[in-house]
């Protein structure tokens, strides 16, 4: 199937509307995508027939939805093609699950002298949770840098893996940059050396198809909102050998087995990871969303954001003074750039007046920014109901901010 763009609009009913009185061009997908009317829907029918708290009655709401709820488990399952369902587990986010994993992970695995390696092109909630626990236990955090197209350095990351290493934690696409890391090869390296891998998909899982098997990674992150799902819902996959072994990541109701005034056992995959009651309407939520994106296709949204990001590489770089980070070849659909000497802040809201939406500083990648030694950048993010007359509306803008300067 091939992209329908005006049916899809239709879709997304904020899409529909006029700010400063010209239609909204909206390019801030990297931070959040906007919702279809049927994940819109999802939330509403569930307050309306379904709304119940989950594996904890016996009564019919209750059992409905906690029947809808493990259906989306398997419903994420089947959309990464992860071998178990519970080797599935429901987050608030990104940050949350990244937050887990380091939490966890060091506490069962980490230990003085110890290394754990990552990159330069982090988001802050893939660096700053490894940073501090990397102080906490006495580990060294090592950082593998890009080149000058803002492509991994591969070989110095290979050279930093050695009998210390813990873990390796890299994002799958860089959100500054847009460059898709060759994760599969990274993490195929890594394991010859029996180091397991996490990467931080939430960048990665709305735009390419992703398939927990073939990259074999050992544990993948990702938010909800950054892919057409409510805000507040999120996943961490993780293999079954490592989510057995790591210690539960909070504490109180449905995580537990038995609880004795002097002892606690824990609940079994996913439970244990699952304390508290969760963000059941945003699950539901999320579960359209995956219906949504598996109608159009992961493999058609891919090549329909390729033409996009294409037509806008084009386009910018064709104007002077325009400077482009992150060309990578291998590259999601997104363009950071800098116009002239201009701030992106001030760039970015003359753009914002011009009814295009983009986000502007350093995208919570700080040690990114510094080390390209620039202010932050211009961001434009596509999605799939994104189009050219838009990214033509984003060029003329970028031409007003430079008239306004000069
Ligand atoms: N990782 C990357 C690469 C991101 O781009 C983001 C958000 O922009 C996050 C992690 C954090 O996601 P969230 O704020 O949804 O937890």
């Amino acid at each position: 199937m091939s992209i329908d763009i005006n049916k899809i609009r239709e879709d997304f009913p904020i899409l529909q509307q006029q700010i400063y009185k010209r239609p909204l061009v909206y390019f801030d997908n990297a931070a959040s995508t906007q919702k279809p009317r049927q994940v819109i829907d999802a939330i509403c029918t569930y307050y309306e027939r379904d709304n119940c708290n989950i594996h904890r009655g016996v009564h019919y709401l209750s059992v409905k939805a906690t029947e809808a709820y493990e259906e989306t488990r398997k419903e994420v399952c089947e959309f990464i093609n992860a071998r178990n369902t519970h080797e599935i587990i429901f987050t608030k986010g990104a940050t949350e699950s990244l937050n887990l994993v380091a939490g966890s992970f060091g506490k069962r695995y980490i230990h003085e002298g110890d290394e754990v390696i990552t990159t330069i092109m982090e988001h802050h909630s893939n660096f700053v949770p490894w940073q501090q626990m990397c102080m906490e236990r006495g580990a060294k955090l090592r950082i593998a840098g890009i080149d000058e197209k803002g492509d991994l350095d591969l070989d110095e990351m290979r050279g930093m893996m050695n009998e210390k290493t813990r873990l390796i934690a890299l994002t799958h696409v860089s959100n500054v940059l847009g460059t898709i890391n060759p994760v599969k090869e990274i993490v195929a390296i890594a394991h010859q050396h029996d180091i397991p891998v996490l990467l931080d998909g939430a960048q990665g899982v709305s735009h390419l198809p992703v398939d927990m098997q073939e990259l074999d990674c050992d544990f993948y992150c990702f938010s909800g909102h950054k892919m057409y799902a409510p805000m507040g819902t999120g996943v961490l996959y993780g293999k079954e050998k490592f989510l057995e072994a790591l210690p539960p990541y909070q504490l109180g109701g449905e995580m537990i087995k038995d609880v004795y005034i002097d002892r606690t056992t824990f609940n079994e995959l996913p439970f244990k990871f699952e304390a508290g009651t969760p963000n059941v309407e945003g699950v539901m939520g999320l579960r359209a969303a995956i219906q949504y994106l598996k109608n159009l296709g992961m493999a058609e949204i891919a090549a329909y954001e390729n033409e996009l990001l294409a037509y806008a590489t084009d386009k910018l770089s064709g104007i002077e003074g325009v400077t482009l980070f992150g060309t990578s070849v291998h590259k999601a659909s997104l363009v950071s750039f800098l116009i002239g000497d201009i701030h992106p802040y001030d760039a970015g809201m003359i753009i914002d007046k011009m009814g295009v939406a983009v986000r502007t500083g350093h995208h919570c990648a700080m040690p990114l920014i510094d080390f390209l030694k620039i202010p932050g950048t211009v961001r434009a993010s596509f999605a799939f109901y994104n189009t050219f007359e838009e990214i033509d509306k984003l060029a003329e803008a970028v031409m007003r901010v430079k008239q306004m300067f000069s």
